[in-house]
């Protein structure tokens, strides 16, 4: 048997060391719930972060989604207009609402929501007698949507804006975070994002109200009595005590690991970039600044000549190192084709050439250097 080197992974957790003080510190407490001081500081600490003013936490960037939506009064026959170019979980909760997802397509410089597509898919929609009630724009692998036309639409329309920033904690426009621009910023705490705690997520926003429902809603909607009545229908999706634990620890190093997953998209630059046929997602101006969650390129196969995303996947793939296709966009996926789409083919070309390149924070250099050796080697200068 020849040698396997060892598996580099595509987007690993990556531990600071003081996660476990904070688990010890809830069983010390016995608040082994979905409450306790690591809730709440682990909150403290997204909202200093941000600077979103409050800040739930919950048991999935998709329960606060679905929440999100909920708060602003999203059921059955309505719409709600997304970005088609984003992971299903951005789409799925629309329909858990009974609602119709309104997909929109990229622009081609940051990737995410086309502004003007959007005000088509507004103007279009309005003149079918439906006004859309709310848009998610997405903060595609990190990258800021274009945040001041978008909400320049929204504000113009009156429609309330859900920023999904999952992939994007640590990101920022005009030296705001994303997800601190609509009513509701949504981000993730899954195993693969920039921090994690297992599997969690938030609801962030600067309207008190909205959060304090978010609490209310996520642990069962509970009125404020000593037996258990209830008026509305609750969720349980708060946070647990205990990984929200993982969160405080995590948190201490957010800022480093921002900078290692800028470091990563810095070395594939300096490696490839001058490869014919390569483009990166990049920051169109000093105005966005992404966290680089992944980095991610796109081929143009008649300049590799030959060479596709597929066949650069299936090489590292050989040499033990993970990678993957872009988002197939949600408007080609055989669950909402039956949704309406406007837009003219970005993201489907984007996602067609596009492939993401290992991003941990946690690679090392000889991980980097075994990854573009195998670049370099089927690329041409
Ligand atoms: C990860 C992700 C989500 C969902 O978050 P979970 O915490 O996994 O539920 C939503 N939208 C986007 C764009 C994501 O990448």
């Amino acid at each position: 048997m020849p040698d396997i080197p060892p598996k580099i992974w595509l987007s690993p957790p990556h531990m600071g060391g003081t996660e476990q003080n904070y688990i010890q510190d809830a069983f010390d407490s016995n608040w082994i719930a979905p409450l306790g001081l690591n809730v709440n500081e682990f909150e403290n600490t997204l909202a200093q972060f941000t600077g979103a003013p409050h800040v739930a936490v919950l048991s999935s960037g998709t329960a606060a989604l679905h929440l999100a939506l909920i708060l602003l009064g999203v059921g059955a026959g309505d719409e709600v207009i997304a970005s088609t170019f984003t992971f299903s979980a951005t789409i799925n909760p629309i329909i858990y609402q009974g609602a119709t997802p309104i997909l929109v397509d990229s622009e081609p410089e940051t990737w995410n929501i086309s502004p003007k597509a959007l005000e088509t898919a507004i103007i279009d929609r309005l003149s079918k007698g439906k006004k859309p009630k709310a848009i998610i724009p997405v903060h595609l692998y990190g990258m800021p949507a274009k945040m001041d036309e978008i909400m320049e639409i929204a504000d113009f329309y009156k429609i309330p804006v859900i920023e999904d920033a999952a992939e994007a904690l640590g990101s920022l426009y005009k030296g705001k975070a994303a997800g601190t621009f609509g009513t509701m910023g949504v981000l993730s705490f899954n195993g693969n994002k920039i921090i994690t705690t297992s599997c969690g997520g938030a609801l962030i926003s600067d309207n008190r109200e909205i959060i304090e429902r978010t609490r209310f809603l996520s642990t069962q909607a509970r009125d404020n009595t000593p037996h258990y009545q209830h008026s509305v229908i609750g969720y349980n999706y708060r946070m647990s005590n205990i990984l929200a634990g993982i969160g405080r620890g995590q948190m201490e190093f957010i800022e480093q690991r921002v900078s290692q997953r800028r470091t990563n998209n810095q070395f594939y630059r300096e490696n490839i970039e001058s490869c014919k046929g390569i483009s990166f997602q990049t920051e169109p101006n000093g105005k966005f600044f992404s966290n680089y969650w992944l980095t991610v390129i796109t081929i143009d196969p008649e300049k590799t000549f030959g060479i596709t995303g597929e066949i650069i996947r299936t090489a590292l793939d050989a040499n033990n190192i993970e990678s993957r296709p872009l988002w197939m966009p949600m408007h080609l996926q055989p669950v909402f084709a039956q949704c309406p789409f406007y837009g003219d083919g970005t993201s489907e070309k984007l996602f067609r050439n596009g492939i993401c390149l290992p991003s941990g924070s946690n690679l090392t250099d000889f991980d980097r250097s075994r990854i573009v050796t195998i670049l370099k080697g089927i690329l041409k200068k």
